[in-house]
């Protein structure tokens, strides 16, 4: 297996492109190429979103876990604009959003 930083093509696994990369942080490795790390505190590629429906249930002041243990995450990739959006938590894989832009 390459290196991340010398960018060889990797051998495509038969059941997804998304490749776990051998790092004590968890990872995917965007369409692009670009190593997406997930496991950093806090995290630059990673956005936080929450239903209108799942944010109605809050009210008054509310405590911050509270509200983050609701939330979903995704990863921007900052080369190619996807997004890979973890619907499920991040133990599922997750969803490819592509830029029309
Ligand atoms: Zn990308």
């Amino acid at each position: 297996m390459c290196c991340i930083e010398c960018k060889e093509p990797e051998p495509r696994t038969s059941r997804t492109s998304l490749l776990s990369v051998e790092s004590e942080m968890p990872a995917i490795r965007c369409k692009c190429g670009e190593v997406l790390r997930y496991g950093e505190v806090p995290n630059p590629i990673e956005w936080l979103f929450i239903s209108d429906t799942a944010y109605d249930t809050f009210s008054g002041l509310i405590d911050a876990e509270d509200l983050y243990h609701e939330m979903k995450s995704f990863l921007k990739c900052p080369v190619c604009n996807r997004l890979w959006v973890f619907w499920n938590g991040f133990n599922n894989d997750p969803s490819e959003y592509v830029s029309q832009l």
